[in-house]
């Protein structure tokens, strides 16, 4: 099996792993939809479940006769601190911003604006990042609207009042949690993202593949490994996840592979590292892996090759994370946040948990029980399948378009 990216897989690959009458559907649908074009816009090509969604999402609503533009907006380090402040904020950090640290991030919105054009039926903007360009386009006739991948169940207000304004200023806003709607003048969808199950990062592996990645990077696979992929970053709780093990381990042997990559636009990422690895000690058992970036199969090994996976954040926006284990049938621990319980059902499709304790207990609770940890990774995968697929969030962006024609009652799921 090759190891790098094959062909760009097309909708009609899709109809093997869900079946032809949802790829029927989808194609029937976005023929209703007609001829529209989208663009989407974020703050990073690489790095993040935004980034890892429209690199998928772009070709394929773009095989569905939809004409789709990505756009990554530029910004200088200062922008970035700042908004990473105002993510850190929104997730509920008690932050205080100030007046030059909102007037850089609305200098480069504007500047981002007067480069770019927005001649398309539908703007997608994601995340806070570039949610001020819409200030700077004030003539519009097509739709725009805001698409919060981030968990905003505690937003901290200062930035959230700063914030709200422009938001209010589209025709609608999407959350990927009902739990974090919060009141708008402008109406809102709940979206689930998706992950793709036919790229690299999902695609199936040979045996031999996934041995040898974990020999390239020197994680023996003599003892059962627990592992947490995530970026470093305080809200994904790495620290809280070395801690977890460090109990578990007293009970049942084990290694810990923390596997992360830096994102472009995260200034933080190295800092964090240092006491990730300051709390791991000399421990031979830790392992800690930094990319930047990553390589897509590479990471489908580790989470293939995993026993255990973890997804222990504080606050999550939604965790494609959860999704890539699940489809791969691992059993996984989730904290009990933001988009993480759509997708684990304690008990059911994983374990979902309120502290580093809890995480102990059910690391230990999952080596401890195989035939549980089997049951668990294999109702992950349907509920996947059912709900987290590309195929799924087509259709929403298809529905979403023609929502828009018609917007009605407040808040609605695109199912
Ligand atoms: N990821 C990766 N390499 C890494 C760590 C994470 O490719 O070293 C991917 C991960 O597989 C997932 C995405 O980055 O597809 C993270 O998305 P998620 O929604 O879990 O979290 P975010 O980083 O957007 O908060």
């Amino acid at each position: 099996m090759p190891k790098t990216a094959t062909h760009m897989p097309s909708l009609s690959d899709y109809v093997d792993v869900v079946g032809p009458d949802i790829i029927e559907e989808l194609t029937i649908l976005a023929a209703h939809a007609g001829a529209r074009s989208i663009k989407m816009v974020n703050s990073t090509a690489v790095g993040g479940g935004v980034a890892e969604m429209l690199h998928r999402v772009v070709p394929l609503l773009t095989e569905l006769g939809i004409r789709v533009e990505w756009d990554v907006i530029e910004g200088n380090d200062r922008f970035f601190e700042v908004t990473k402040s105002f993510h850190n904020a929104l997730q509920g950090n008690p932050l205080q911003l100030s007046d030059d640290d909102f007037a850089a991030y609305l200098d480069c919105n504007e500047a981002n604006a007067r480069k770019m054009d927005f001649d398309q039926d539908l703007v997608v903007i994601h995340d806070p990042q570039p949610a001020a360009l819409i200030a700077f386009h004030e003539h519009r006739a097509n739709r725009w609207v805001w698409r919060c991948h981030i968990d905003m169940s505690h937003p901290n207000p200062q930035v959230w009042d700063f914030l709200k304004p422009y938001v209010e200023r589209y025709d609608a806003a999407i959350f990927s949690s009902a739990l974090f709607s919060p009141q708008l003048s402008v109406p809102q969808f709940r979206f689930f993202p998706a992950i793709d199950p036919l790229d690299d990062k999902n695609r199936p592996l040979d045996d031999d593949y996934v041995e040898g990645v974990f020999e390239k990077y020197a994680v023996p696979r003599d003892k059962p490994v627990v592992t947490q992929i995530s970026r470093y970053d305080p809200w994904k709780d790495p620290i809280g996840v070395i801690r977890a093990f460090k109990m578990a381990r007293k009970y049942v042997d084990c290694r810990l592979l923390l596997v992360g990559d830096k994102a472009a636009d995260d200034p933080e990422s190295e800092k964090i590292v240092e006491r990730v690895r300051a709390e791991a000690g000399d421990d031979p058992d830790i392992h800690i892996l930094l990319f930047s970036p990553s390589v897509a199969t590479e990471i489908n090994a580790f989470q293939r090759g995993a026993d255990v996976i973890l997804q222990k954040s504080i606050r999550e926006g939604f965790a494609l994370t959860v999704s890539e284990a699940l489809w791969k049938r691992r059993p996984v621990i989730g904290g009990a946040v933001g988009g993480i319980p759509a997708q684990i059902i304690d008990g059911h499709t994983g374990l979902l948990v309120h502290s580093v304790e809890g995480a102990g207990l059910a690391i230990r609770s999952l080596l401890h029980r195989p035939e549980t940890a089997r049951r668990l990774g294999e109702n992950g995968h349907q509920r996947v399948k059912d709900e987290f697929l590309i195929i799924k969030n087509l259709k929403r962006y298809v529905l979403l378009l023609l929502a828009l024609d018609t917007p009605s009652e407040q808040t609605r799921l695109l199912r």
